[in-house]
Parts: structure tokens; C-alpha cells; sequence
């Protein structure tokens, strides 16, 4: 049977949340074999996740950890409590019988079917290319027989790992294995949270180059626009509260 892919998705609420959290689930819903673990930004489940998830036909797992505010200032990496609360259930629910290919999934990119069809055979950890990222049409990792040799990017380009965090995937085993590979707050630079990750689990060398050598571009590091909401009301309510 084909191995689960287990998918990690940080949340925060704010104007477009459920808007980009259906336009995940209907994508995700086309996957088979998949488990989405969807991690809120916040002190406990909110209404609305809940309700979405219940509603959305996925196997899920709802967890939540708030983001200390001392944290949540510019230039800092976002979503580090989320992640590595995911890594732990997975290492607390799962075992070695259980076949898995983790990926990282935020909740504002795009991503194509044919990205699942490629991570799902990730024997430990593997890359590809990420569109609309760093500043770039796109960023690769440099494919040479079969073997990544370096890093197409043109923002920070001495990372050890010059990938963006929907740039690869890993089997569950590696998860596993590494209890304590986690993502780090203590001593990390903006960009540099993918390289310490990586770097806690595998080498350059033996990454599995996917989407054709690194040649296509399957997953997109689309952002959404800061929604304009100058003309709520600040008396006159609607008479119905809806969500949106
Ligand atoms: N995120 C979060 N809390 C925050 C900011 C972001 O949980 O305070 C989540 C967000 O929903 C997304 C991921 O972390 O899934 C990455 O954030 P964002 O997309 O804003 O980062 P960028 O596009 O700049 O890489
Ligand atoms: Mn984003």
C-alpha cells in the first residue's frame, strides 16, 4: 500500500484563513492516502478550524500551540512552536511499522497534484524545485547524474540548503530516527530554518532529486494579498454574524 503523506500546516487566524484553508482542503481532498496536520497558532482549537476540519472530508489531526509574542517580531521565522509540535505527534502516535513521507505544507502556497505523486516514494529526504520564491521565478537545487551539486537561488546563497520549507519532504523513518531534529528558535536566522532542519537529518549528497532531475516547478510559494477591510463598520453591525 502507498505510504501515508503527512502534511504540516502552521494557521493563524485572520481575515483570509478559511479562505486559504478551503483552498488547501480541495486540493488535498484529490490526494490519496493523506493525513493533514493542521497546527493553530493560538491558545487553544478555534471555532472555525474545528468546524472547517470536521466538514472537510480529510483525515486530520487538529493541534494548537501559541507563539510566544516575543517571537512574533519581523524578520523572525514563523511557525517554529507549530512544526515541531507536529514532529512530536508524530513521533509520540506513530512507529517504525508505519509507512510516511512528511511534508510541510503552509497554509498560503499552491500546490499540484503530480507534487504528491513525487514525495510520495522519498526514501529519506527528498528536494525539487519552488516557484515564486527568494526574489526569483523560481529556486532549484543543481541536479548533476542524479546527484544534487548546489543551489539555484538568488537570495542567500551560501545556506547550507538554499530551499524554502515547501522545497522538500522527508520519509517518516528519518522523523523517526531523529527524535531530536526540530526547528530551531534559539541562535536561528531569517531563512536559515530549513538548514537547520535539513542539516539535523541528511547531507547534500544524498538528497533524492525529484520533478524530473529539479527541472519542474510542482509547488509555488504564492502569498496572499493583505485584504482590505477599511470599510467595516465600526457601529451599525450586520444584523447576522457570518463567518468568512
Ligand atoms: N504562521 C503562523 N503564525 C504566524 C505567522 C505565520 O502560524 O504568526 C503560519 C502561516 O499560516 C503559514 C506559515 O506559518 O502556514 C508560514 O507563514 P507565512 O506564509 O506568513 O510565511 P512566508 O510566506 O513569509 O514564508
Ligand atoms: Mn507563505
Amino acid at each position: 500500500s502507498l505510504p501515508v503523506i503527512y502534511a504540516i500546516t502552521p494557521t493563524y487566524s485572520r481575515a483570509v484563513q478559511k479562505a486559504e484553508l478551503t483552498r488547501l482542503a480541495n486540493t488535498f481532498r484529490q490526494v490519496p492516502q493523506f493525513h493533514w496536520i493542521v497546527v493553530e497558532d493560538s491558545n487553544s482549537h478555534t471555532e472555525l478550524v474545528s468546524r472547517f476540519l470536521a466538514r472537510s472530508g480529510l483525515r486530520y489531526t487538529h493541534l494548537n500551540v501559541f507563539t510566544p509574542r516575543r517571537f512574533k517580531r519581523t524578520g523572525m521565522p514563523r511557525a517554529t512552536e507549530q512544526r515541531n509540535l507536529a514532529l512530536g505527534w508524530l513521533r509520540g502516535h506513530l512507529s517504525f511499522k508505519d509507512k510516511g513521507v512528511v511534508f510541510f505544507a503552509d497554509d498560503d502556497n499552491t500546490y499540484s497534484l503530480e507534487l504528491f505523486e513525487e514525495m510520495r516514494s522519498t526514501r529519506r529526504v527528498s528536494v525539487w524545485p519552488v516557484g515564486l520564491v527568494g526574489g526569483r521565478r523560481y529556486e532549484r537545487p543543481l541536479v548533476e547524474k542524479g546527484k544534487v551539486v548546489g543551489w539555484y537561488t538568488g537570495w542567500k546563497a551560501d545556506r547550507p540548503f538554499a530551499i524554502d520549507m515547501a522545497g522538500f519532504a522527508v520519509n517518516l523513518q528519518v522523523i523517526l530516527s531523529n527524535p531530536r531534529a526540530l526547528f530551531k528558535r534559539r541562535g536561528a536566522k531569517p531563512g536559515m530554518q530549513e538548514s537547520d532542519f535539513l542539516k539535523q537529518i541528511t547531507k547534500v549528497e544524498d538528497l533524492e532529486p525529484k520533478a524530473k532531475n529539479c527541472t519542474q516547478v510542482l509547488v509555488w510559494h504564492t502569498r496572499t494579498e493583505k485584504v482590505n477591510l477599511g470599510n467595516e463598520p465600526k457601529r451599525q453591525q450586520d444584523s447576522v454574524y457570518i463567518e468568512v
